[in-house]
Formats: structure tokens, C-alpha cells, sequence
């Protein structure tokens, strides 16, 4: 088995839709990126890519690239899923936890789970998302961005 662990942090945007997990969340604030700016899935893509030994992200997808420019980043978690079953391995599990003030993550989780178990080809029971504030320390709690770690493993199949 291997283990990767990712991290990334996004800034609030007026203009931008709030996408996190794949869902679209009501919100006065987007975030600003390259891509859709979905932190949850950018934190999962670094772990699953490290635990690969993959390196990371910005190496895969270049934010200098037009090719990624407003990308659904799903799209990329399914990329880095087809990356990782070229090398002979598996997600396992992943674990990934959201820090922001706001908005409330609870109404919106079992749909991320099912977005993320989807493009893992994973049960939905391997997936674990969760949220956090951090009482108002900080630049997530400024309402300032969104952070996002994430843990993943990795099943290697022998041959
Ligand atoms: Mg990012």
C-alpha cells in the first residue's frame, strides 16, 4: 500500500460559481483559479498523485495551459484515476477535510462523496469528506478562501 497526502487553498472571488466536490454550492463568493477553483478536488488530486509517486497537480495540469482554463476539475480527478491505474494501482480510501468559515459543507457532502466515489470507481463507503472553521483564526476563517487537505491510499496490485 501507499500513502499520499495533499493540500491546497483558494481566495474568495466575487463573479465566480462556488464549486467544491463537483457541486455547485449557493454562495455570494466563488473561487478564483485557473481551473473551476474546486480546492477539495485539487487537495484529492495531489495526495492521489503523491502517494503514486506522481508528483503533483501543476506538473499534470499546467495552469499556463488554455487547455485547463475553467476546467471542470473533475476532469482531472478522472485523469489522475486513469494515471494511477497505468501504474498498476488502486485507490483504497481517501479522507479529505475542507476548512472554510462558510458556507455550511453538511447539506452538500453526501453529494461530494458520491462525485468523488464516482470518478474513483470507488463505493461510496471508501470516500470520507468533512468540514471545519477554525472559530475565525486565520485566513479561512477571515472568510478570506477555502483550504482543503487530503489523504489518499493506494492499493498496488502485484503481478
Ligand atoms: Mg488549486
Amino acid at each position: 500500500m501507499r500513502i499520499g497526502q495533499g493540500y491546497d487553498a483558494h481566495r474568495f472571488t466575487p463573479g465566480r460559481k462556488l464549486v467544491l466536490g463537483g457541486v455547485q454550492i449557493e454562495h455570494e463568493l466563488g473561487l478564483a483559479a485557473h481551473s473551476d477553483g474546486d480546492v477539495l478536488i485539487h487537495a484529492l488530486c495531489d495526495a492521489l498523485l503523491g502517494a503514486a509517486g506522481l508528483g503533483d497537480i501543476g506538473r499534470h495540469f499546467p495552469d499556463s495551459s488554455e487547455a485547463f482554463r475553467g476546467i471542470d476539475s473533475r476532469i482531472l480527478l478522472r485523469q489522475v484515476t486513469e494515471k494511477i491505474h497505468g501504474r498498476n494501482m488502486r485507490p483504497g480510501n481517501v479522507d479529505i477535510t475542507m476548512v472554510a468559515q462558510a458556507p455550511r459543507m453538511s447539506p452538500h457532502i453526501e453529494s461530494m462523496c458520491s462525485n468523488i466515489a464516482a470518478d474513483l470507481g470507488l463505493p461510496v463507503d471508501r470516500i470520507n469528506i468533512k468540514a471545519t472553521t477554525t472559530e475565525g483564526m486565520g485566513f479561512a476563517g477571515r472568510g478570506e478562501g477555502i483550504a482543503a487537505y487530503a489523504v489518499a491510499l493506494l492499493e498496488e496490485s502485484r503481478t
